[in-house]
């Protein structure tokens, strides 16, 4: 499961967990991006995976992965994925999305390569509509490896807790308490102890 993680929030968590139950899923391991190609203010790699870490050492199926934050350049999901499937050729491999990134999937980089190397669970996301029909129209790789997931409604979003923290408001119960404390200890988006 790859995102920008800025923070990691249930909303992540839930759809991960959800996947990993109703794929099969061996284990899921999640993708802090290094440095991602279109997005705005962002808190410091080594922040955005230690919160992942925080949020996800408890879980026996999660992992984490510093791949993309290692590379240097733009974190482009079809290398990482390429990567992947390298070191793991026999496995089935199935990239986690929400509805928003599914969507958007036509327009990154390389978009047809990532179906060479693993398929993708669409989890859905409140305000967002999966047309499964209108990916694959525009990537003719992807027919018939889009998976549709529904999973527990969370209108969580990072950009909605980086907002609400900026203004002095509580983000409890919107992720993880650890995450949370590690945000006030570090002052990250404008918080305040
Ligand atoms: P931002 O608001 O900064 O874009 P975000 O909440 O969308 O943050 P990302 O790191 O951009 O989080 O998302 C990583 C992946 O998780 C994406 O595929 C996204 O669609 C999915 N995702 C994020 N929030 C949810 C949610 N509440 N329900 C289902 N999927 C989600
Ligand atoms: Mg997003």
């Amino acid at each position: 499961m790859g995102g920008t993680f800025n923070p990691i929030h249930y909303g992540h968590l839930v759809a991960a967990e959800v996947a990993r139950d109703a794929f099969e899923l061996e284990r899921v391991i999640f993708v802090p991006a290094g440095q991602p190609p279109h997005k705005g203010v962002i808190a410091d790699a080594q922040h955005r995976y230690l919160m992942a870490f925080l949020a996800t050492a408890a879980n026996p199926w999660f992992e984490l992965s510093r791949m993309e934050m290692d590379r240097p350049g733009p974190s482009f999901t079809s290398e990482t994925l390429a990567h992947f499937h390298a070191q793991e050729p026999e496995a089935l491999w199935y990239f986690i999305t929400g509805a928003d990134a599914v969507m958007d999937m036509p327009r990154w980089h390389a978009a047809e390569d990532i179906f060479q190397h693993a398929e993708v669970i669409a989890a859905s996301r409140p305000g967002y509509a999966v047309r499964i029909e209108q990916v694959t129209a525009a990537l003719p790789a992807a027919a018939g490896r889009v998976h549709h997931l529904e999973v527990p409604a969370l209108a969580i979003s990072s950009s909605a807790i980086r907002e609400r923290l900026a203004r002095g408001w509580s983000v409890r119960y919107l992720l993880p308490d650890a995450v949370m404390q590690y945000i006030r200890k570090n002052r990250l988006y404008g918080a305040g102890p």
